[in-house]
């Protein structure tokens, strides 16, 4: 694994100010310009995708299908709909006033925040890094990308190629870790996104406070799994709950958590688990290179092991590790009470809680009961649940019959509310985070006699009309 070489607080400040000159010397304005990087962006992930499928080999050990699927095949795809978009996202609108207004021109101008920060993490460190920054440079802003410490090999590479490819005085990436971010903190942006854990997030947007920098905060929590089994197919629901909790070994914002499953279907749905293990050969994940990932560091490891040893539900699939290479087994634990340590914080690997319940109702009663999650997943064929679910509950997304297929809808908005986090981040929702509207009015002089009636003196007349 490389070691990643951190940036001095000389050359944060560097690339801050060089950020801000080029801000204020209109570099980023043209559309043509912000057009040109965003291509560039493009060329960078397609001309690199075999080093940064190699880059996360000692990370996170990350198959060559899910880096192309999950980090750059997206980004691509969302960076190329940008270009063509820019031009529509970017225009003025003229708003329709009362007629009398109408002379004014009123209009809404679209202009960039300014010099922006952006702080990502480890688990989707090209997808999480590229997705804020295609929408900073859609909207003309300069940006500071720090990336994760905690991925060495893939924030190494992208450090090296970012400056190949973009414009260096107007993006820069800057590694380090918790003194890094905190002199990054110090300074004023004109708007911050973080993505990762609730816990950096109150520390981001304490730090935002002191400069009133508006900011957009992805973050985690406990996304549930409902299952309805008198409306769906437990085959089908183990293999896609199965397959959601595998993929990055579970590290996943929109992974499922837990699931919360009436009690008399418990022993049917785990026998569905068990045949699903079987079906994606979960026996191979400790092993496999091409379909299974590793734990990315030491300390998540140690985490994650702690949580099974002190866990008392019991074990019905999984349960292997490998610590020489931070392997976890999905591992799925049926009758898993309150107060069970997998039912405490984000999960964020491969174990996966089974949590029977009375009935759907209390379920649901349980899910309003607690921090609001980024999705809420639901398999069910019955309209009165999920009609119960849009009105009852709060969640960042709601899902019914598959899990985090949501992520990969381009055009939907991608936020948590709540503990999980606020403001969006795709194409448009990610261009306009960046983006302020000012409100603009052109009076013509000629109009003078128009406005007579607003000077002093007022006279009676003019207060009774
Ligand atoms: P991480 O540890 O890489 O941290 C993210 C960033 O915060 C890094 O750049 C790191 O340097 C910085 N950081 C860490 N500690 C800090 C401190 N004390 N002060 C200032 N900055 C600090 O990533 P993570 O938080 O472990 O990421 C996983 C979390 O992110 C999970 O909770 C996951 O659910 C969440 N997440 C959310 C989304 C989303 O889109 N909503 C996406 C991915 C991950």
């Amino acid at each position: 694994m490389p070691e990643l070489k951190y940036n001095s607080a000389a050359e944060i400040d560097d690339a801050y100010e060089t950020l801000q000159a080029t801000f204020r010397a209109g570099t980023t304005r043209p559309l043509s310009w912000r057009k040109h990087q965003l291509n560039q962006v493009v060329l960078l992930l397609r001309e690199n995708l075999d080093a940064i499928v190699q880059s996360f080999a000692g990370d996170l050990g990350k198959p060559r299908v899910e880096v192309i699927t999950g980090e750059v095949g997206p980004i691509v795809r969302r960076t190329i709909q940008s270009v063509a978009l820019l031009d529509e996202w970017a225009s003025d609108e003229r708003v329709a006033a009362p007629d009398w207004q109408q002379s004014w021109s009123p209009t809404v101008l679209k202009r960039p925040k300014g010099v922006v920060l952006v702080i990502s993490p480890w688990n989707f460190p090209v997808f999480l890094t590229f997705q804020p920054l295609i929408g900073a440079i859609a909207a003309g802003c300069p940006a500071v990308l720090k990336l994760s410490e905690i991925g060495p090999g893939v924030s190494t590479l992208l450090a090296d190629l970012l400056p190949k490819y973009l414009d260096r005085s107007a993006y820069r990436v800057i590694n380090g870790g918790v003194p890094e971010v905190t002199h990054l903190l110090r300074l004023k942006w004109d708007h911050i996104t973080y993505t990762g854990n609730g816990t950096v997030g109150r520390i981001v947007a304490k730090a935002a406070a002191e400069h009133l920098t508006p900011i957009t905060l992805e973050l985690g929590g406990k996304s549930p799994v409902l299952i309805d089994p008198n409306t769906t197919n437990l085959k089908i629901v183990a293999k896609r709950v199965l397959w959601g909790k595998s993929r990055n070994a579970g590290q996943i914002c929109v992974a499922p958590d837990y699931v919360l499953i009436p009690r008399a279907a418990q022993d049917a749905f785990v026998e569905a688990i068990k045949e699903a293990a079987a079906e994606l050969r979960l026996d191979d994940a400790l092993a496999s290179t091409d379909s299974y990932g590793s734990i990315v560091s030491e300390g998540h490891y140690r985490r994650l092991r702690n949580l099974m040893t002190t866990s008392s539900g019991t074990i019905v699939v999984g349960g292997n590790t490998n610590e020489e290479r931070r392997r976890i087994a999905p591992t799925v634990y049926r009758d898993v009470k309150e107060g069970d340590s997998l039912l405490e914080g984000e999960i964020f690997g491969p174990l996966l809680p089974i949590v029977p319940v009375d009935d759907v109702r209390q379920a649901i009663e349980y899910i309003d009961a607690h921090p609001r999650p980024l999705v809420l997943y639901a398999f069910t064929e019955d309209p009165e649940v999920k009609q119960a679910l849009r009105d009852e509950t709060r969640s960042g997304g709601l899902h019914f019959n598959d899990v985090l297929s949501q992520a990969g809808v381009d055009q939907l908005p991608f936020a948590g509310v709540g503990e999980s986090g606020y403001g969006n981040l795709t194409l448009k929702y990610t261009y306009d985070e960046f983006t302020y509207l000012r409100g603009s009015v052109d009076i013509p002089l000629t109009l003078e006699p128009n406005l007579s009636t607003r000077y002093p003196p007022y006279t009676p007349a003019v207060i009774e009309a």
